[in-house]
């Protein structure tokens, strides 16, 4: 087990949380998203939840003062002491800021796709409500149904066409930086994510050095 923080970085759809739970098993750290958080405070009708809601359904970010005391209290957990990986998070150069001074990651993976292919995997993106698993319609005999499970599935209210627009907008506009950011660093690691699925989290695991 290697004592690791790392930082996922990349587009809505390029499939940071799929890799990330990969990695994750494998090097036996805890998988942190920001995104599943938020999902279960809403589920649960939490003030966070609530107030996260309306951000989330319109394609936007929720505030740093929000989102960054939710992060720095999930990583003083104990089980991030022996590393962890953060999918979704840093989001703006100011969040980027407030990991630095907590706890600097010592890499971060950006997983790049093209907005053009993005749209399509997100638009057919459906999740299982109850195995939590994610996938993709064009690979689905029957694509109402969790071929895991036989739960019916969902899709998330924030892969409606008009919302993916406005995350595309958003991530360009503000999480795009972080490339930038983080290529200064010195810690950034570029992988290709058009690959598919093992391909990439072979990449992920080489730039790693693992
Ligand atoms: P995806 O990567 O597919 O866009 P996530 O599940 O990571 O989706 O996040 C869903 C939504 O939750 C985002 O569109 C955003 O509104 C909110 N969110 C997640 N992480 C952050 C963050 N670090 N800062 C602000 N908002 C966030
Ligand atoms: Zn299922």
């Amino acid at each position: 087990m290697k004592e690791l923080r790392l930082v996922f970085l990349g587009p809505p759809g390029a499939g940071k949380g799929t890799q990330a739970t990969r990695v994750c098993e494998a090097l036996g750290i805890p998988h942190i998203s920001t995104g599943d958080i938020f999902r279960r405070e809403i589920r649960e009708k939490t003030p966070l939840g609530v107030e996260a809601k309306s951000y989330i359904d319109a394609g936007g970010l929720v505030p740093d003062s929000v989102t960054n005391g939710m992060v720095m209290k999930r990583l003083s957990e104990s089980d991030c002491k022996s590393g962890f990986l953060l999918d979704g998070y840093p989001r703006t150069i100011e969040q980027a800021e407030v990991l630095d001074s907590f706890a600097k990651p010592d890499a971060v993976i950006d997983i790049s796709v093209r907005d053009e292919k993005l749209m399509s995997r997100l638009t057919g993106r459906r999740e299982c409500p109850e195995c939590g698993k994610v996938f993709h319609i064009s690979a689905l005999a029957d694509q109402e149904k969790c071929p895991i499970c036989g739960a019916a599935l969902v899709q998330r209210d924030d892969d409606k066409p008009a919302t993916i627009r406005s995350r595309l907008d958003t991530y360009h506009a503000q999480t795009e930086p972080l490339i930038a950011y983080y290529k200064a660093a010195g810690t950034l690691h570029e992988v290709d994510g058009e690959a598919d699925r093992d391909n990439v989290f072979k990449s992920i695991m080489a730039e790693l050095g693992i």
